[in-house]
């Protein structure tokens, strides 16, 4: 395909939230990428905060960081995860962005004095903002996610974006995929099509005419309700794809490309289709699917509120760790206020896995009982992953049991303490004291040098690495030669060795902390070297045990 001309395809959803539109997207991402064309993805999230960096990852499920620093929503960890590229900041437009934008214009006084409307102003910028990401990423396809359900009143400006755009474009340049569920009543024992029609039927009064329909279904769909959708929706019975809930989400490009949607696709975009070789995802399902002799047990310390997709990116990177040493996993969520309170039933269950995570964090709740498990960890021998927030917690608890600082902490839980190994770095103070909270943490890709002989440097094979960040916090580095005395390997760090980036244990099988947030990185076909490490340790722990 010549690389002029971006083809684009919005993606919007019916019915309700939680279909896994993200999931779907990014699945079509695949198979294009499978067949060989670039890909590149937009998010557009309708809520009016400017980014999602501040919004709980209790409600609203992980913040995925992205290699240029961005704060994003978890959606984009699943495109990243599925196409296999490094996103951006481009790849997330909010309302919130749009109307700051379009309000500083308006301050500095751009508009001559006009009227600033919805249409025309809002949809000319959101317009020149797809054309604008099509430019910088060349890809050959654009996914563009409509966040919400069509019918919400966020949404309606980018529908209506759209719908000029596609006009504009040109019917070979833009296509619509919308995605919608099938309810199943039990009483009458069948999927009813309804909703779909409806929600589509509110599409169209928007002015869009979907190309594809994806139906959600947890149950097959017969033939007949697939050529009901094709009639009312007006879309052809080969382009309604049934999506019957899979196994692993790993399994959706596979079901998708069965019912040939890259055809579909190429043959409404004016494009010469091209085979999607999906070898190494069947070979990742079968593998997801198998059944494994070697099973593992892994524990995830966290606090655990709401959210099942907190830790979100570090599931999928023990998923795909798991399934390189075809394994059958299995994470226990281990809440760490639990183990602080003695809770008995916590205690036993973390005392029988084959390895210990210790996920990102922020604030004092759980903190002590997140020490404890890494306690156990460090006297019992078993392997202990720490991420971020949990290098941190190992640091702390090799300077208060290993090396003797009673009351060592961090300036994070205690400001005031005597002995802060984990303290806040000068950078972020400065932000901190102009209360710039959305600025002021270390956030993206930065490199690292490894430590000869250290357990990174075997994982990694490299001396110079690349991983992202999100924290406020650090080694201090006046500890640095204590702890380095009384055991604790720096395994890590910055290229100029001021900042700490990896921590190890010496003289325990494998207990790694890293400052960083390797499960950013990570991807189903390219398991990260230190999940990979992590699990081969779990794995040979776990035969020692018996
Ligand atoms: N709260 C810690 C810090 O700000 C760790 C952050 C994290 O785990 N992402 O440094």
């Amino acid at each position: 395909m010549p690389a002029q001309q971006t083809k684009y395809i919005f993606v919007t959803g019916g019915v309700c939230s939680g279909l896994g539109k993200g999931l779907s997207a990014a699945a079509i991402g695949a198979i294009l990428k499978a067949a060989g064309f670039s890909v590149f993805t937009l998010k557009i999230d309708p809520y009016l905060n400017v980014d999602p960096g501040t919004m709980s990852p209790y409600q609203h499920g992980e913040v995925f960081v992205t290699e240029d620093g961005y704060e994003a929503d978890l959606d984009l960890g699943h495109y990243e995860r599925f196409i296999d590229v490094n996103l951006t900041r481009q790849s997330n437009l909010t309302t919130g962005q749009i109307y700051q934008r379009l309000i500083d214009a308006e301050r500095k006084g751009k508009f001559l004095g006009k009227t600033i409307q919805i249409i025309p102003h809002i949809t000319e910028e959101v317009k020149r903002y797809f054309r604008h990401v099509a430019k910088v990423s060349g890809a050959d396809f654009l996914l563009i996610e409509v966040g919400g359900t069509v019918g919400d009143i966020e949404g309606e400006p980018y529908l209506e974006a759209a719908r000029q755009f596609a006009l504009e474009e040109g019917s070979k340049n833009a296509l619509f995929v919308h995605i919608t569920l099938l309810p199943y009543l039990k009483t009458s024992q069948e999927l009813k099509t309804k909703p779909t029609q409806a929600s589509v039927r509110d599409l169209r009064r928007q002015g869009i005419q979907p190309h594809i329909i994806i139906a959600r279904s947890d149950y097959p769909i017969p033939k007949e309700q697939i050529e009901k959708i094709s009639l009312f929706s007006n879309v052809k019975p080969e382009a309604v794809i049934p999506a019957v809930t899979a196994s692993t989400i790993y399994e959706v490009p596979i079901l998708f490309e069965r019912c040939k949607i890259s055809r579909t696709i190429c043959d409404y975009l004016g494009v010469r289709p091209r085979t999607a070789d999906l070898k190494e995802w069947k070979n990742l399902v079968r593998r997801m699917k198998g059944d494994s002799q070697r099973k593992i047990t892994i524990a995830m310390v966290g606090k655990y509120t709401a959210h099942g997709d907190a830790y979100l990116s570090v599931n999928e990177a023990l998923r795909a760790a798991a399934a390189h040493h075809r394994a059958k996993l299995k994470i226990e969520h281990i809440d760490s206020e639990e183990l602080e309170q003695k809770n008995r039933r916590m205690w036993s269950r973390l005392k029988k896995v084959d390895g210990i995570v210790i996920p990102g964090g922020f604030g004092n709740r759980g903190v002590e009982g997140k020490i404890l498990a890494a306690q156990y960890a460090r006297e019992h021998n078993v392997p202990y992953f720490g991420l971020c927030l949990g290098m941190q917690i190992a640091v702390i608890e090799f300077a208060r049991h290993a090396a003797g600082i009673t009351g060592a902490t961090s300036e994070e839980f205690s400001p005031s303490a005597e002995h802060c190994v984990i303290h806040i770095m000068e950078e972020q103070k400065k932000k901190m004291k102009q209360k710039d909270y959305g600025a002021s943490m270390r956030l993206g890709a930065y490199p690292a040098r490894l430590a000869e002989g250290s357990l990174a440097r075997r994982a990694y094979k490299e001396g110079v690495i690349s991983e992202r960040h999100r924290h406020r916090y650090e080694f201090n580095n006046a500890y640095r030669g204590t702890l380095s005395q009384c055991g604790m390997r720096i395994a890590g760090t910055s290229p100029d060795n001021t900042l700490v980036e990896i921590v190890e244990i010496e003289n325990h099988p494998w207990m790694v902390g890293v400052q960083f947030h390797p499960e950013f990185t990570s991807r189903p076909l390219r398991p990260h070297p230190l999940f990979r490490d992590f699990l081969a340790a779990a794995l040979r722990f776990g035969k020692s045990k018996g």
